[in-house]
């Protein structure tokens, strides 16, 4: 099921990251304990009221030059225009109604998005008079919140939950693979569907995808069927919009979420920069398959080593993906472009695979007869049954007499285990461990 898009807009200052990390809040600290995981959020995956959602603080886009502020502001606003269902619209008490806040407010008027308004730095109810002065931004009831304090986030994110869109019915059927195709701009995406399209036997239908924003594009070859997905945004922007990462990142989660095989595009001739972990990065959160596709390979200086030393900076750079194969194609000779289809399938079938419960524990059992489970203070873990609960991504259960002496890294070893014997290749697989004596 496709998150909505929580985007949340402002001059700077106003407490737009303060927020936001209120918003993920136990999430952020259990993503960021694991090692490889990167550490300037640019997004973030919530919940509230059992409804989960992508939050992206869209502060941080900067522009050089006179009148920097509004002209970021401004492009902020336009990012979350676009890409947001549910835009929250950050102002300060302290400060009141500035010239700033007046521009936001003509652009996301203009919107057909829901907007909620919060006014932060509330930290007292002496201060709650001062909310009054933003009716006249034309957002009906401000909101009054504290993000150093913790006040009034309940409320608001009831308002804003009551806003988010019924969640999608599947657009297609169960038969077909849902293809992303994310990656920085010129690693080669377009090229890279056009010459998956323009493979023998690919079948390309005509029928469009139902998403209104989305451009989607369904085929079919050898009997199976599949869909591209693509963003409305993706083909219409700008220099600006393009090199401003939060704007790419924004702008592939939507066609991630409504995935299920994430085609990571790496260039091979510039190798892997910080911009493709924080993309990939969101593919592993959203709990999609992915692959790491390394294109332009034909422009590449190579030998026989060179490959392997590819993959092993691949390995390197994105630590929480080792599960992700990786290919060397071209999209310009289609060079090993026929391999890909066939990874997609069997990725795709690893990310819906369920294992029966007896085989799981059998194989935990071993592994745990191996390596014993860790103790604390003199207690020692027990493991008293493992059982699969979800698929795509694949969610394992382990039920033991004391979830606080869990670690990490024997989470890590059950995860290879699994891995070892049963594949899950291309996929995530979420391990929680509960109490259960
Ligand atoms: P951003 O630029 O909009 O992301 O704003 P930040 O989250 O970085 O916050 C800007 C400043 O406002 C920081 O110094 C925060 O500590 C402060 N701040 C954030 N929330 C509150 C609040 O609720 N009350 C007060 N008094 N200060 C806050
Ligand atoms: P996108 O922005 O990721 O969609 O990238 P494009 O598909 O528009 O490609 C960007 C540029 O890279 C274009 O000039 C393409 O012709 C070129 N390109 C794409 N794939 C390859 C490839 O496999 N080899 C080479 N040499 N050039 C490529």
């Amino acid at each position: 099921m496709a998150r909505p898009i929580i985007a949340i807009v402002g001059r700077p200052n106003v407490g737009k990251s303060t927020i936001f990390n209120r918003v993920i809040g136990e999430r952020l600290a259990i993503v960021e304990d694991k090692p490889g995981v990167t550490r300037d959020r640019l997004y973030g995956i919530g919940s509230w009221l059992d409804r989960e959602f992508s939050v992206v603080d869209t502060g941080g886009i900067e522009i050089e030059g006179e009148d920097q502020i509004l002209r970021s502001v401004r492009l902020q606003a336009e990012l979350a225009i676009e890409e947001a269902d549910v835009i929250i619209f950050m102002v300060d008490a302290k400060a009141g109604v500035t010239p700033a806040d007046d521009e936001v407010a003509q652009m996301l008027f203009r919107a057909k998005k829901p907007v909620v308004l919060a006014v932060n730095k509330v930290d007292n109810l002496q201060r709650q008079d001062d909310i009054y002065e933003f009716y006249s931004l034309g957002f009906g009831d401000p909101i009054g919140i504290s993000g150093s304090h913790g006040l009034g986030i309940g409320d608001l994110m009831d308002v804003v939950i009551g806003h988010l869109p019924d969640p999608l019915d599947e657009e297609y059927g169960e038969e077909v693979i849902k293809v992303a195709v994310i990656g920085r701009p010129n690693v080669g995406k377009s090229s890279l569907v056009n010459a998956i399209l323009g493979e023998e036997r690919v079948i390309v239908s005509d029928i469009a995808g139902t998403t209104r924003d989305a451009i989607d594009t369904p085929f079919e070859k050898d009997g199976q069927k599949y869909v591209i997905i693509d963003t409305a945004g993706m083909r219409k922007r700008g220099k600006v919009y393009e090199t401003t990462e939060k704007y790419s990142v924004m702008r592939a989660m939507k066609a991630i979420e409504r995935a299920d095989v994430v085609l990571v595009v790496i260039n091979g001739e510039e190798g892997i920069i910080e911009q493709d972990k924080h993309i990939a990065g969101y593919a592993h959160e959203a709990g999609k398959a992915s692959i790491f596709v390394v294109n332009k390979w034909d422009i590449v200086e190579k030998d026989d080593k060179t490959m392997h030393q590819f993959t092993q900076k691949i390995r390197d750079h994105f630590l929480f993906m080792t599960y992700a194969p990786v290919l060397f194609v071209s999209a310009k000779t289609t060079q090993r472009l026929h391999k890909l289809l066939p990874v997609v399938v069997n990725v795709a079938e690893q990310h819906a695979m369920r294992v029966p419960t007896h085989m799981l524990n059998d194989v935990v059992s071993d592994a745990v007869a191996i390596n014993p489970p860790p103790t604390d203070k003199g207690r020692r873990l027990r493991i008293n049954y493992v059982t699969q609960v979800a698929v795509k991504p694949p969610a394992i259960v382990v039920f033991v007499n004391d979830p606080e002496i869990m670690h990490f890294s024997y989470e890590r070893y059950l995860d290879n285990k699994i891995r070892a014997a049963f594949g899950f290749e291309g996929t995530p697989i979420r391990i929680f461990t509960r109490k259960k004596s």
